[in-house]
């Protein structure tokens, strides 16, 4: 039997990043992963494939609406090749995922394909092709999530889908009816809406992506709208069928009436589960809590202390950069270091365009705590560079301490913000004040210069460009 210093479940952005972080410190490791490719769900079927698609029906988009007021003109009909749109999409992600494969070779890491599932707290059987049994001192999981089910709404993965089935579609939706307007939904929903499908957005809380900002829901809810997508919030489905190749989906709005919406294919986007079917966490004594989750400590550590989780399985945002993260928090901790993750800090952010970035404390969570706190805004109209592309809907707003100035939040809307918000996670890493971001010159013309603004905004009401 193989003996390892780690052994880790799970190849997602958490584990193999844990494995790489466990090879650098010298730790003899193996990575067990069921799928016959690496990777996880980010890399095979989520933020790879999906930002695929969300770019190459933007470049569609932009042909068939913005290209002619560039001045170019493209004569003939344009038209989408959805099998090879399809086709370059799963291309990224073979090279993604044999990218992966190289970096485990790269640091001796030895990979096994098969459902890793513990015997003891000690020992790993992996059952692919063939049974093994591997000794491990210590083992992280890093099994990750799985699509939320509705009671009511039997995903049948042709008509009512999932975000995996809705990656690999053979066919344009006609009409898309999207449960849930957070992430996946609008992500996804925006790839179809510009492939030409007509798409409806049913959502149970009172705004699309409920947990931001309100200020970003209320101006993507805007832009959406202007680009024809039908959003109905305070709606909670409460049932969903299909006849054929017609689907109907039932929702109860804020009146308590029911409200019908038929389409063609039906997105059940209602969020992630965490995933530890098969794993026999019992039989290590690691425990699970009411949700599913792995519980874990500060360290997270499981209710075993050889054993710890990281990633979607454990509390916290379903994001591949904190399940990187706490892979190498959890590598530092098991090699006796003293690493530290700030929570607060992680960035999220939503591949729409007009992209949706955060970070840090939003308006309501201040409220909420009694923190008093100050607010800077700057619309991307105002800017050069936003006119240059004709990219004009969204801000940046930033929100900073009353009476310390310090940056407790920042959230914008716009074009590249995915990118932009990374200005303000290494501000507030460093605990800048609104006045710090504001003397620090931004090259022009960009879209940076509507944070510089936003900051001067917060901190004397007195931007330069408005
Ligand atoms: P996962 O990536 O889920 O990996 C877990 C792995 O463990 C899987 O490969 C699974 O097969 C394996 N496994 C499970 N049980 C066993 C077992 N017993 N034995 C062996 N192997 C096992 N996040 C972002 O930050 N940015 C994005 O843009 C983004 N886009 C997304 C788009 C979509 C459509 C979806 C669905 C998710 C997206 N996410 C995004 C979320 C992101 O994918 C997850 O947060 C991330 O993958 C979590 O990483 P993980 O390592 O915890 O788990
Ligand atoms: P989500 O939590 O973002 O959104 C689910 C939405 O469904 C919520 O707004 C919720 O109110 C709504 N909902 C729940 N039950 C409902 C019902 N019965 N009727 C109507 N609406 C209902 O979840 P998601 O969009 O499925 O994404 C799952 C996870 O994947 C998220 O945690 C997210 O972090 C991650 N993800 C991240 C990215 C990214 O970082 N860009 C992209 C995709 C997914």
């Amino acid at each position: 039997m193989k003996s390892y210093d780690v052994a880790i479940i799970g190849s997602g952005p958490g584990g193999y990043v844990a494995a790489i972080r466990c090879a650098q410190l010298g730790m003899k490791t193996a990575i067990i992963e069921k799928y016959a490719t690496l990777g996880g769900t980010c890399l095979n079927v989520g933020c790879i494939p999906s930002k695929s698609l969300l770019d190459s029906s933007h470049h569609y988009e932009d042909a068939v609406k913005h290209f002619e007021a560039h001045g170019i003109e493209i004569p003939g009909e344009i038209k989408v090749n959805l099998e090879k749109m399809i086709g370059r999409k799963q291309a990224v992600v073979d090279q993604t995922t044999t990218g992966i494969d190289f970096l485990m070779t790269k640091n001796k890491i030895d990979v096994y394909h098969g459902l890793g599932a513990f015997k003891d707290s000690t020992h790993i059987t992996i059952s692919g092709d063939s049974k093994e049994e591997i000794e491990a001192k210590y083992s992280i999981i890093a099994t990750g999530s799985k699509p939320t089910s509705l009671p009511f709404a039997t995903v049948d993965k042709e008509r009512i889908i999932t975000s995996t089935e809705a990656l690999k579609l053979k066919e344009i939706p006609k009409h898309l009816i999207i449960i849930g307007g957070g992430v996946i939904g609008l992500e996804l929903g925006q790839v179809y809406k510009r492939l030409g499908s007509e798409v409806t957005v049913v959502e149970y809380m009172d705004r699309i992506l409920p947990t931001m900002d309100a200020g970003l829901s209320k101006e993507l809810n805007k832009v959406f709208r202007k680009q024809k997508f039908n959003i109905n919030v305070s709606h909670k489905v409460t049932k969903v069928e299909r006849n054929g190749a017609e689907v109907t989906v039932k929702a109860e709005n804020k009146k308590g009436e029911i409200v019908e919406f038929k389409g063609d294919y039906c997105l059940v986007s209602v969020g992630r589960s965490p995933f530890t079917a098969g794993l026999n966490a019992e039989s290590a004594g690691v425990k699970l809590t009411e949700r599913g989750q792995v519980e874990v400590n500060e360290h997270l550590q499981t209710s075993t202390s050889n054993i710890y989780a990281i990633g979607d399985v454990v509390k916290g945002a379903m994001l591949a950069h904190k399940a990187e993260e706490e892979g190498v928090f959890v590598a530092e901790t098991i090699a006796g270091q003293k690493p530290h993750i700030d929570y607060n800090l992680i960035p999220g952010v939503v591949y729409t365009w007009p992209e949706v970035a955060s970070v840090g404390k939003t308006e309501e969570q201040l409220k909420e705590q009694g923190i008093a706190y100050k607010s800077g805004q700057f619309p991307m109209r105002a800017l050069g560079r936003s006119r240059a592309s004709m990219d004009l809907d969204g801000f940046v707003k930033i929100l900073a301490d009353q009476s310390t100035d310090e940056v407790l939040g920042v959230h914008m809307i716009g074009a590249r913000c995915a990118d932009l918000i990374s200005e303000a996670v290494v501000a507030m890493e460093f605990r800048a004040s609104a006045e710090d971001i504001s003397r620090m010159s931004h090259a022009h013309p960009t879209f940076t210069e509507a944070i510089k603004e936003a900051a001067l905004a917060a901190t004397e009401d007195r931007a330069l460009h408005i």
